[in-house]
């Protein structure tokens, strides 16, 4: 070989090392928290649709939260309802739940909320570390003087003083930098309300609903719950998500559905 050659040659296996490195992107997985107690079914017209879409269906709703890990780092995404709610209570908190894969909570960098309500927000103040993402709007709402009903904005006291850290997000935000998880811009539901893309390497890209939607009927059809903040946002946000869905393959997990749960690993087990 020529020195041209060698050096023509060296440069490629040195590029191609470079290249490799670069492109190490940290692993990403993904598990199910229950976080509280499903009650008996319920009939779902017609709080469940403003155009009584259901006829006589009934539903069991569950609760849901969900912790992703990137590389070393960690992200909760909702965190239920709160240990001191009458029924519906988790039976394990969240943090007794990390403890079983040796988390402390101070090892939470962040927690996402997808909004304001208290079956989402309940055990957020055992994350005082933990930066919080969260739509400006639904930011405002926790944070205002005097917060609007069905705000669930106590165990917020510590970001609202100032003490944690909160970054309110106007846009979409790709929380980790290399978009593997993507906080997604839903409004609706509530004024600021998110869902959240999560890029798994081998089950592909996964869309945790929020409560954009809160089970299949209401997906497949539009339906806008009667207590909904806006219906010409729901509908659009839903129409968002279907594209995004086709557009990626990705899986859809509607947080508040049963049928969904089985979607995912039972935890310890991280979908992958
Ligand atoms: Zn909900």
């Amino acid at each position: 070989m020529n020195r041209a050659l060698t050096t023509l040659a060296f440069g490629a296996s040195l590029f191609a090392s470079l290249a490799g490195s670069a492109h190490a992107a940290p692993e990403v997985s993904l598990a199910r928290f229950e976080c509280g107690t499903p009650q008996e079914p319920q009939a779902v017209n017609p709080r469940f649709s403003d155009t009584y879409s259901y006829g006589d269906l009934k539903l069991q709703f569950v609760y849901s939260c969900y912790l992703i890990k990137h590389g070393d780092e960690y992200m909760l995404w909702d965190t239920g309802h709160a240990m001191t709610m009458p029924k519906v209570a988790p039976k394990v908190s969240l943090v007794d739940l990390l403890a079983k894969i040796d988390l402390k909570p101070d090892q939470i960098k962040y927690v996402g909320i997808s909004h304001y309500h208290a079956d989402h927000t309940g055990q957020i103040a055992s994350f005082p570390k933990a930066t919080l993402l969260i739509g400006a709007r639904e930011w405002d709402a926790i944070s205002a003087p005097k917060p609007a009903e069905g705000v669930n904005f106590k165990p917020f006291e510590s970001w609202i003083k100032g003490e944690s850290k909160v970054e309110p997000q106007t846009l979409d935000k790709d929380v980790f930098g290399d978009g593997t998880v993507m906080l997604l811009r839903t409004p609706g539901h509530t004024p600021g309300h998110s869902s959240l893309l999560v890029k798994l390497p081998q089950m592909g890209p996964v869309i945790l609903s929020g409560d954009a939607v809160h089970f299949r009927e209401n997906y497949d059809s539009d339906g806008v719950p009667s207590f909904n903040y806006d219906r010409a946002q729901t509908v659009a946000s839903i129409e968002r998500i279907k594209k995004i869905a086709s557009n990626l393959k990705a899986t859809l997990i509607i947080q508040h559905d049963a049928r969904d749960i089985e979607k995912l690993p039972v935890f310890p087990a991280f979908a992958k």
